[in-house]
Formats: C-alpha cells, sequence, structure tokens
C-alpha cells in the first residue's frame, strides 16, 4: 500500500509551498489508490500554537484534501522516541551535549551563507560519546554520526524527483553528505525528540512508504536513512520537490509579509487557482 503524507509544523499559517507540497503528496497517492496522512509536527512548544493548528486542518480541507483521523501528534509521542533514543544510546552511539547557544555560536565564528539549519556542530562534547548525562544537568542528545556511520553497510536512498542535485534514482549516502549535517541533536534540554529522530520513527510508526517533500529537507536524508539502519525501520522512497519561490525568487517562509492560503482564500481566489498558482496542471 503505497502511503504519503504531508507533516508540517503548527508555527504560522500555510503558504502556498505547503500547499504544493500537500497536494503532490496527495495526487501521488490518488494516483495509486494511496493513503495520505496528516501528522502534525509540534515538537516545538515554544511556537506550536493551537490556532495555526486549527489553520491547518481548515486550508487542507478547504483544498479538498482527506486523510485518516486521528492524525498523529508529535507532542504526544515522547514514548516512541525515548525507546529509539534509548536504543541507539545502548548501542554507544550518542552523547550528552551541555554546550549553550553561545557556545555554539563562538565555535562557529560569523555565519555561514545559506547554512539553512545552522553551522555544523564542531564536536565539543563528541568525547563523551557512549556516556550518559549527568543527573541534574541538563543536556542535548547527539548522535556521533562518524560512529554511526560506521555500523551500516553501503547505505543509499532512492529518489523519486530530482532533487536540488538533479540526481535521481538510488543515491549513495556518503561520508561528506552525513559530515555536511554534522552530529544532529536527537533530543533537546527541554523537548522529548528533535526533528531528525522524530520524522524517522513516526514515518516508520505510520507507515509512510513514500516521502514527499520540499528540497530543502534533502540534505537531511542521509541521516534520515542512517537512523533508519540503525534502528531497524524500513526505508521510505523520497521526492524532493522544487520550492516555490516569491516573484523575487525567495523561499516563501511562514512570515506575515508572505502570502499565506488563509488570505489568498479572503481575497476570492479558489482551490483551482491555488493549483495553477503553484503550477498544478488540474
Ligand atoms: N515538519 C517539517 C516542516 O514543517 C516537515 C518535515 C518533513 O516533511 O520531513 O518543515
Amino acid at each position: 500500500m503505497h502511503v504519503e503524507r504531508f507533516a508540517p509544523s503548527p508555527t504560522g499559517r500555510l503558504h502556498l509551498g505547503h500547499a504544493f507540497s500537500a497536494l503532490t503528496a496527495w495526487e501521488a497517492a490518488e494516483a495509486t489508490g494511496g493513503i495520505f496522512r496528516l501528522r502534525i509536527e509540534d515538537l516545538d512548544i515554544g511556537r506550536a500554537r493551537p490556532e495555526f493548528e486549527d489553520g491547518i486542518f481548515e486550508d487542507l480541507r478547504w483544498l479538498g484534501l482527506r486523510w485518516p483521523e486521528p492524525v498523529m501528534r508529535q507532542s504526544a509521542r515522547g514514548a516512541a522516541y525515548q525507546d529509539a533514543l534509548a536504543r541507539l544510546g545502548a548501542m554507544g552511539l550518542t552523547y550528552p551535549c551541555t554546550c549553550t547557544r553561545a557556545d555554539l555560536a563562538a565555535a562557529a565564528g560569523a555565519p555561514q551563507e545559506g547554512a539553512e539549519a545552522g553551522p555544523v556542530y564542531p564536536g565539543t562534547c563528541r568525547p563523551r560519546t557512549g556516556g550518559a548525562a549527568t543527573p541534574g544537568k541538563p543536556a542535548a542528545i547527539r548522535l556521533d554520526c562518524a560512529l554511526a556511520a560506521e555500523r551500516v553497510r553501503s547505505l543509499t536512498f532512492t529518489e523519486l524527483g530530482a532533487g536540488p542535485t538533479g540526481e535521481t534514482g538510488e543515491i549513495a549516502v556518503n561520508a561528506a553528505a552525513l559530515a555536511a549535517l554534522g552530529d544532529v541533536v536527537l533530543t533537546r534540554k527541554d523537548a522529548a525528540a528533535a526533528y531528525h529522530l522524530a520524522v524517522v520513527v513516526d514515518d516508520a510508526a505510520e507507515g509512510v512508504t513514500h516521502v514527499t517533500r520540499g528540497e530543502d529537507l534533502f540534505a537531511s536524508t542521509p541521516v534520515h536513512r542512517l537512523l533508519q539502519a540503525l534502528l531497524g525501520l524500513p526505508a521510505p522512497l523520497y521526492r524532493h520537490h522544487r520550492l516555490i519561490r516569491d516573484a523575487a525568487g525567495r523561499r516563501l517562509a511562514k512570515r506575515a509579509d508572505d502570502l499565506s492560503l488563509e488570505t489568498l482564500r479572503e481575497a476570492g481566489l479558489t482551490p483551482t487557482d491555488i493549483r495553477r498558482a503553484v503550477g498544478l496542471r488540474r
């Protein structure tokens, strides 16, 4: 069974870029009689808001999309993330990181141009690999990526789209692709899990066979495949699609000055207009 998912974070109203992603996943599922799932990625408790979650349901229903209920919410999945984390810890592949934001900023120097996910972690706390956090001292948990990569054999992923590199088909996950992300955070000091761990655990739990998402997440796929291999989870197929940009060529973001679907709807646009605006034929 073909299972797609759309996994927005309720940290703002959806815009045309989200519509394109959701519609692309929906159409792929529809073409094969598959399932389209919605998942609410509300791990960022500081920024997630119930009104944005309501907005997600409203905007997607207006576009004509439907999904099985109840939807998965990451805020309710702490036990599953802790279980995965404990398994990676038992393999000796994680370490507690007590670096503060200020430490990271100082180590990184000037911010790198175009670095989507911020600077790569310099590995200050890596000598603690295999160790546990000190009780009473809050720590993030990171994955020792180089060590983890040694535990898995020839990792690849299947790209159904063209991705930002134009490569398609079977793509090798090499050390350079993993090093580009560095030792990713698996859990933060104040949250049950961070994005990379949660998305991998949840895609598997929901039986997702096809991950359709923007090409801004292409660089994250190597570490997702690494985590899947370590945790013995199946590998979905990936389709990284082009990003929707504004007239000035900038990526849309959840900023007030980027037109939300709500604003466009209130201005009288129809779901068909939205499809046309993002370059979908029907
Ligand atoms: N929650 C992520 C976002 O809103 C998407 C994650 C994914 O598709 O893997 O950007």
